[in-house]
């Protein structure tokens, strides 16, 4: 199944004779066998199946398999938030000593994962703007780094990632690139196609799209050769004595060690899965991924060009637009569009775009992007009012900001709506 459009009305699942035709809801944490010797083959991956749900349950494997799929990867997992997503993505190479690449430009909740919580955990992290030269860049990384980590389309500053560019520097360092696909969805950029290693996603935006379940996703491509750095890589290339001394890359290989390693290692010892209740309706929303994007991006297209003429918004964030700083790296890897969100500045300030706000009618205020309904916030006072001055304009965030997420309603209404509510202002 090539096809993107096939991929998500039927990937990952093909019954068999008389099976149901929508994929089954395993609601069971645990599996029975008839033997404890039978048992003993899976704790030591000797073979594959199940056993307790917190490391892996049929229902979530179904739908990792789709998005793997999506995405074009060798192996995928789901996790039970973005956040587990991006931190289990990194911390399965990464321990207390080790150093990351990120981009500056990355979500106020990853930001804060890895700026304080990671830094707690002894990981350092140097942050870089995704506009910055070959020269900064390369001065960015050190003996001890682990990773770099970066967003296709970054949320809510809305930066486009020159992946390519990012991804040979990477290499050139012995690191995997990882990449927060959660904006572009696989349906608008498959990063694996321009060198990146790892890809990860909020399954709770685009992919889920109708608010629904929280919920992320880890995919690998299978691409990137550990052992050739396996001084780097002791947890991927050396025994692993907490599991009855595997050594991953050998067992599993390129195509399966790094995905392997972090269901048997980290979700054992950490337990941040999904259910197969919320990986259900993950699945319900990937059916029709391919249609929304589609719809997401028109609305945002009109929306961003209607805001661009008007007297008064002072400036507008949206890759689609012609005069648009990344407009040539959106055509490059989203040429089909980017995403649904477009961020702005009222005049007027934060009081002006309060206002303006709260005068939308379609659009309702919430801590949510990417939903099938449109939804818009004001980051400098909610999601991002823990960052510093400083941190706020390295993340792209102004106080004067909105982050309007156009949903798949009418395009002539969401227009209206938006120049209704400016004229109360
Ligand atoms: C929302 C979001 C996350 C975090 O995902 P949760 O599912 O809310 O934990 C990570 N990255 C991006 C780009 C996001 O938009």
């Amino acid at each position: 199944m090539a096809n993107l459009d096939t991929t998500c009305v039927q990937g990952g699942y093909r019954p068999g004779n008389g099976e149901p035709r929508q994929i089954p809801i395993i609601q069971s944490t645990t599996f029975k066998y008839d033997t404890g010797t039978d048992m003993g083959k899976l704790f030591d991956l000797e073979a594959s199946g199940y056993f307790y749900s917190r490391l892996q349950n049929p229902t979530c494997d179904t739908v990792a398999a789709k998005i793997c799929a999506l995405e074009g990867g060798t192996a995928a997992m789901l996790t039970s938030s973005g956040q587990a997503a991006s931190f289990f993505s990194i911390f399965n190479i990464a321990q207390a000593g080790d150093h990351v690449v990120s981009s500056s430009s990355i979500y106020g909740g990853t930001f804060n994962l890895f700026n304080v919580t990671m830094r707690k955990m002894g990981i350092e992290f140097t942050f870089i703007s995704p506009d910055c030269t070959d020269e900064e860049l390369e001065a960015a990384f050190r003996p001890n780094t682990k990773a770099v980590f970066g967003e296709t389309v970054a949320n809510p500053a809305l930066t486009v990632l020159d992946i390519e560019r990012f991804a040979k520097a990477a290499h050139a360092h012995g690191c995997p690139l990882i990449i927060d696909n959660t904006f572009a969805t696989p349906i608008n950029c498959r990063p694996f196609e321009w060198g990146a290693d790892i890809v990860t996603h909020s399954t709770t935006k685009y992919m889920d799209g109708h608010g629904s379940a929280v919920g992320g996703c880890i995919v690998d491509s299978g691409k990137f050769d550990w052992t050739k750095y396996a001084d780097k890589f002791p947890g991927l290339c050396t025994p692993d004595e907490s599991y009855h001394g595997i050594t991953y890359t050998e067992r599993f290989g390129m195509e399966g060690a790094y995905i392997t390693k972090a269901t048997a290692q980290l979700m054992r010892d950490l337990g941040a899965t999904q259910s197969p209740q919320s990986a259900y309706y993950l699945n319900l929303g990937l059916e029709s991924l391919h249609l929304r994007m589609k719809q997401h991006c028109k609305n945002a297209q009109a929306v961003a060009e209607f805001l661009a003429g008007h007297e008064k918004i002072s400036w507008v964030k949206y890759c689609g637009l012609k005069g648009d700083k990344d407009y040539a790296l959106a055509q490059k890897y989203m040429p089909n569009g980017s995403c649904g969100v477009v961020s702005f500045g009222v005049k007027g300030g934060k009081a002006a775009a309060e206002k303006f706000m709260e005068a939308l009618t379609i659009a309702a205020i919430e801590t949510h992007v990417a939903d099938a309904r449109s939804c818009c916030l004001h980051p400098a006072s909610t999601t991002h009012r823990q960052l510093s001055d400083e941190e706020l304009v390295a993340c792209g965030v102004t106080p004067d900001l909105v982050r309007l997420s156009c949903g798949i309603e009418g395009t002539e209404d969401l227009v209206a709506d938006v120049a209704q509510a400016l004229e109360k202002i």
